[in-house]
Formats: C-alpha cells, structure tokens, sequence
C-alpha cells in the first residue's frame, strides 16, 4: 500500500520538462511538412531509441532491452515480490507519419516515472515503461507487443521463410535473431497491468470538448482475401452481354458490402483499398480481379455475422455476372475490452482533477488490443484535431497532453494506492 505525504492532488507533472523531452524527440526524423519519419528498425527509429536509453539513464531508471528488441525503462520497487505495472507505447512512425502519435504515450510515461522517482515513494509495484517495437506494422502489426504477450505466430519467427528474410536481416543488425523472439513473453502472473496513453485519431473528444477519453473496447479486426475469376477477351469484339467481367463482379460487391454495413452494422467499418486486376489492360476485359477487404466492430457475435454477410454478397456478385469467387480469411484480432476497474480508476481520477472525459471505443488498433490477452488493460485517450492520423498533419494542444499525462500519473498514484 502506498502511503503519500500530500494530498494527492499536489502530485502532477513538470509540463515545461516533458514539453522539452517532446520537441527534442520531434527533431528525431522530423520531416519538412512537420510530421515525422521513424519507421522501425530504420535509422531514424534507432537514434530515437538512443535518445529513449539517455533519457531512462537520466531519471535514474532501471534500462532493460529484450529479445523482440523493446526497450524499457523501469521505477523498481523495493518489494522483493513486486509485480510489474506496465506503461508503453512507440517511438516508431508510419512513413511520413505524424509527431504525436506513439510519442505523446512515451513522454507522459517517461515524465510520470520521473515525477513519481522525485517524490520518492515506496512503491507496491515496478512501474516500467516500454517503447514496443514495430507498433505500427512495418514488418509486423504490433510485433513487439505481441512479442511481450507471447501471441506472435510462429510463421512471423520463422527463420526458414523467405518473407521474413529483410526482417531478420533488420533485427540482426541490432544484435537479436528472431528464433529467440519468443524468450520476450512475459509471465502473466508478474504482471499487474498494462496502461496506455495515445491520441485518439478521431474527432469524438473534440466534438464533446472532452480533454481525456477513456476506451472501454478496442474493435476487432478481419480481413479477406476475394478473388474473382472470369474470362479474358476483346474489349472491342465481345458481346457487352456475354462477358465475364472480374473487374465488373468485384466493383459491384464493393459497392453492396459499403451499402450493407451502413444499413445494417451501424458501428462497423468496411474497407476495401486493395484491388490487383489483371491482365490489366483498357483494350481486355479483366479475367482476374483480387481484393483484400477488412472489417471492424467491436462485437464478436457482430463481426461474424458481418463476415458471412460479406461472404455472401461476393457469391451473389459471382453469380450474376457468370464468375467464380474464392474467398480466403487472413487476419483475425479479437476485440478487446479494457478492464472495468481500471476504467474506474481513470475517470475517478479525472473527476478529481477536474478534467472532462468521456467513454470511448478505439477503432484502431493498439498495443492494450493484445496485452489484454494476458493482464489488465486501460488506455487515456487525448484529442487529435480534426481527427487527422498517420499523417504530418497530426496535432493535439499541447494542455490536452499535458492533461493527459497528469490522468496517467494520478491513475498510477490510485493503483499503487489500493494494491495490497
Ligand atoms: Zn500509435
């Protein structure tokens, strides 16, 4: 049990020194239009990474590295049986991304532990902050997390297929080899939970005019490959009536499945962005056409239902203009839903600083998605202007961060405060 000596809201953050830790890590792969550049495992990620080891060395925290190459800064406990409360998120950035996506979550983690150290509290618990490797995907959707909750398949770590061949050869230039990936899981039972901040990458809390979101699901995630197969043929010559158009099949589902989704899973996304035609010329009628489609809710029992729907439309699309259609699942990620208490706790503590909130699904995903699988999850979500993501262009007000950071902090002060 944690025992403070003020009043608990004479704890929070130094704004002006995580406001530094931001601009110096916004130089780290800062790109002209003002975004930044730090895809994993490139350049630009490593030396925001040596930035992350000086800066965990300068707050006096323990450093740690493991076999998925994430790099952790830890507050330790002086318990002999503490168990470890997580806090993470990444350095890494989409191509061209944007400043604050992955950063804020880093910097507000890094100024709670510092704070926390400052007033030198005999803590319950570890307290460790990790930056995850390759959250975004350039290799392998939230990899390092997977890594730590020790849910990456074994095809992602296998060494023998030629597709991980340009990842391997990426980790070991830093010294790990993706055989020994699987030595990174954690044991659930050391664990305490996983706490996240991040920008929202939607326009829900600037509606609301909220400061702080607090995610109760984060969606689930499917996707399909579909193929339709029809003839190939003189675009000039063939009978408009008789012809076994792919192209033609798979636009008309693409349209159906856009209406469907909006007439009847009011909360469900569907996208198709990836569409391959061959043999891809103006003067052939296409004989091949190839999507990969993904689907989003929140609802388990939902999506299933939304997956046969689909299945369904891209059969009938088949049938009426005298094609075949193949249709193959790849991806699957649960839903997952964050943790009562801990949602609890968040908004407790945003009452007591006088901070709006509001609940809120994450329609993207997020490291919490698959730590989830194996402790406790909450995540803070602050607001991104305009609801712009993944792009130069992302902003949040620099009070919202800081307000966020101070949730984080108190979130942590109340979770040390009730532990046993
Ligand atoms: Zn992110």
């Amino acid at each position: 049990m944690l025992h403070l000596s003020r009043p608990l809201t004479d704890y929070t953050i130094n704004s002006a020194r995580m406001r530094e830790d931001f601009d110096a890590l916004c130089e780290i792969g800062g790109t002209p239009e003002g975004g930044v550049d730090r895809v994993a495992l490139s350049q630009q990620d490593w030396q925001a990474r040596l930035w992350f080891a000086d800066r965990v060395y300068d707050c006096h925290l323990k450093q740690d590295d493991d076999d998925a190459a994430n790099l952790s800064g830890a507050l330790r406990s002086s318990r002999p049986d503490a168990k470890t409360l997580l806090l993470g998120s990444h350095l890494d950035s989409v191509p061209n991304g944007g400043r604050y996506d992955g950063a804020v979550g880093i910097i507000a983690g890094l100024e709670c532990l510092r704070t926390l150290h400052e007033h030198d509290l005999q803590l319950p618990f570890h307290i460790e902050l990790i930056n995850f490797t390759d959250d975004e995907g350039t290799w392998h959707s939230l990899f390092g997390a997977r890594a730590v909750a020790g849910m990456l398949p074994p095809e992602v770590t296998s060494e023998a297929r030629i597709e991980n061949a340009a990842f391997s050869a990426a980790l070991a230039r830093v010294g790990l080899r993706l055989r020994d990936v699987a030595n990174a899981k954690r044991d659930p039972a050391s664990l305490v939970g996983y706490l996240e901040l991040h920008i929202e990458h939607g326009t829900r809390l600037e509606r609301a005019n909220a400061s702080i979101g607090v995610v109760t699901d984060i969606v689930g995630r499917t996707t399909y490959d579909i193929v339709f197969h029809g003839a190939a043929g003189h675009s000039g010559t063939t009978d408009m009536y008789k012809r076994r158009d792919a192209l033609r099949g798979a636009a008309q589902f693409i349209t159906r499945a856009h209406e469907l989704v909006r007439a009847r899973y009011g909360d469900g996304i569907f996208n198709c962005g990836d569409v391959a035609v061959e043999p891809g010329k103006y003067n052939i009628i296409p004989s091949k056409a190839e999507l990969t489609i993904e689907l989003r809710h929140v609802s388990e029992s939902l999506m299933a239902d939304m997956e046969m729907a689909m299945i369904q439309i891209a059969r009938e699309c088949a049938a009426v203009h005298g094609l075949t259609v193949d249709v193959k699942p790849v991806i699957h990620m649960p839903a997952a839903a964050m943790n009562p208490g801990f949602i609890q706790v968040i908004e407790s503590c945003c009452d007591a600083l006088d901070l709006s909130h509001m609940r809120l699904v994450s329609y993207a995903g997020h490291a919490a998605q698959v730590i989830s699988q194996v402790t406790p999850c909450a995540m803070i979500f602050v607001p991104s202007a305009g609801g712009v993501g993944h792009a130069p262009t992302e902003y949040t007000p620099w009070e919202d961060i800081e307000a966020g950071a101070n949730a984080l902090l108190h979130t942590i002060l109340a979770l040390a405060a009730s532990a046993e």
